[in-house]
């Protein structure tokens, strides 16, 4: 794959529940190494990819960009184009947990890379999107526990000029070995929206592809036998707090669910989560 277009690192300053938070999330323990024990989810398709596409790849005629509207110097830089086109995604099936490698165009995200060692498999789903390591551009990691964060080092070294990035307030629990980015709520990576979602970790993020109706929760959402649920209490930080990001969350537009822990939803995610905030 040859890299067309550059992703935009969008960081801003705003910020959500890290005010609402208050002193309440400086509890979080990272100290977990797991957010689910590997008893809670199958795992007789661990290793295994499960492969997904949002959107239907439109055809561009000349004179258009890939976001479909006519392409104009005045009012279009490359250095402000976010990645465009339709998203495609792939689950690293790890067994009790999950990682995600999605493409957009000539580029690759991941977004979470598992416990201690499943860079072989993370690579694998890199391959079925058609890319290779050096393809992967960005890798998200959505907080700092370590069954998502365990080959975060590894994955980083193989893709040497991937961008790393975390929610701020978990940044110091993490070790990728050269510096991460911090992302806060509002900032944008690959095309895609970071949504503060803290209680499970005090910096646990979400990513959010709106054109797309996407949403990446790792673990603010989890799903089980079927059903999304909130944030576990017996991993979480703050549960108060969770809560209250699921309330965020069920404000997205968006019908597929990816999860750290448990199956995809794909259709209807966003009505499961208004439920599920209305249950909280
Ligand atoms: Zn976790």
């Amino acid at each position: 794959m040859k890299r067309s277009s550059k992703a935009v690192h969008r960081l801003s300053r705003r910020s959500f529940l890290s005010d609402i938070g208050g002193g309440t999330v400086a509890v979080a323990v990272f100290g977990l190494a797991a957010c689910s024990t590997p008893e809670s989810e199958g795992s007789a398709n661990a290793g295994t990819t499960t492969p997904g596409t949002v959107g239907t790849a439109p055809e561009l005629e000349p004179g258009q960009s890939e976001s479909g509207q006519a392409t104009s110097d005045a009012e279009v830089t490359p250095t402000e184009t976010a990645p465009a086109g339709p998203l495609a995604w792939e689950r690293v099936n790890l067994g009790f947990v999950s990682a995600y490698v999605l493409a957009r165009g000539s580029e690759l995200a991941i977004v979470d890379t598992g416990t201690s060692g499943s860079e072989g498999e993370i690579l694998r789903a890199v391959e079925a999107l058609g890319g290779t390591w050096s393809d992967v551009n960005h890798v998200v990691a959505t907080h700092a526990h370590g069954d998502h964060v365990g080959s975060i080092a590894e994955v980083m070294a193989a893709a040497g000029q991937s961008t790393g990035y975390a929610g701020v307030d978990d940044l110091g629990a993490i070790n990728a070995g050269r510096d991460l980015v911090g992302l806060r709520d509002g900032d944008e990576v690959f095309g895609m929206r970071i949504v503060s979602s803290p209680g499970h970790t005090a910096g646990s993020i979400s990513v959010f592809d709106e054109a797309s109706g996407l949403l990446i929760a790792g673990d603010a959402l989890n799903v089980e036998a079927g059903a999304v649920t909130g944030p576990n209490p017996g991993f979480s930080a703050d549960v108060d707090l969770g809560n209250m990001s699921v309330q965020r969350l069920a404000e997205l537009q968006f019908e597929t669910l990816l999860v750290g822990h448990g199956e995809p939803v794909v259709g209807g995610a966003g009505e499961a989560v208004v439920a599920l905030a209305a249950s909280l």
